[in-house]
């Protein structure tokens, strides 16, 4: 990873839009800073299109639709989407109810097993807001032993699930998204072509579950409390974490295209 200062202006220039992490990414520990909320705007009204991309869940999406100047919203790791100021303001869905009814009774017969084997291991507060994954608090406000993260990761891919984790959740689903494939679906379906998308959007994230943005985009920034090993490694780095992190990066942007 380089420094973000080497990112330069040609780079910036020639972007569209950011995607970003919400969690440990914008948000310092859960929280919304006035620096980092700034930013947001300061990216704004310099022309760039903003897209929320997070493990969170369709109703936290709905919701920051409603309230940050964002073009649109990725949740639960690229399942659901939201495009705020339409009649669509609510999450589209994918797939039809018979297919996410199907979903959702394999993954409630998987959580039972999880439950039963490694009972310490404790949902997400927002568990029960969840549409398309189930997800267990192991950073958020427990610490559970990365053994028993383990045992429950094992146990959901030997029945076929599909497992990631953030900084704060571990998350389980049988549906093969991600949010590299969420975001490009997002932005396809609104006219812009793949191959431009991967080169025009920038993304920013701090852990593993971003990996695959990571990887299918061209300019990459990770916040300098990024963890985790994603195969392919963000190409930037900020010199502060968190929202801080983010603040500088949208800063450094920012600058580059007013020169
Ligand atoms: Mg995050």
């Amino acid at each position: 990873m380089r420094p973000l200062s080497e990112l330069g202006a040609s780079e910036a220039t020639c972007l569209h839009g950011l995607l970003f992490d919400v969690d440990d990414t914008l948000l310092t520990r859960g929280k919304l800073t006035e620096p980092a909320f700034s930013a947001l705007h300061q990216l704004a009204t310099a022309g760039l299109e903003l897209i929320a991309v997070t493990g969170r869940s369709a109703s936290f999406a709905e919701m920051i639709g409603q309230q940050w100047p964002i073009a649109g919203a990725i949740a639960e790791n690229g399942a659901l989407s939201v495009l705020p100021g339409t009649q669509q303001d609510q999450a589209i869905d994918p797939l039809s109810n018979e297919h996410r009814q199907r979903h959702n009774r394999q993954l409630q017969a998987l959580c039972r097993d999880i439950q039963q084997q490694c009972p310490e291991l404790r949902p997400s507060t927002d568990a029960h807001l969840r549409r398309s994954d189930f997800t267990y608090d192991i950073g958020e406000y427990r610490q559970p032993e990365p053994t028993l993260v383990e045992r429950a990761t094992e146990i959901a891919r030997a029945q076929g699930a599909w497992v990631t984790r953030s900084s704060l959740h571990l998350h389980v689903s049988f549906e093969r998204s991600d949010k590299a494939t969420g975001a490009i679906g997002f932005l396809s379906a609104r006219g812009v072509d793949e191959t431009s998308a991967r080169h025009r959007f920038a993304f920013i994230g701090d852990s593993d579950n971003d990996g695959p943005c990571f990887a299918a985009f061209h300019t990459t920034i990770a916040v300098n409390n990024f963890c985790g090993r994603p195969s392919v490694p963000p190409r930037y780095l900020t010199p502060s974490g968190y929202g801080r992190g983010f603040a500088e990066a949208a800063g450094h942007l920012c600058r580059l295209r007013r020169q």
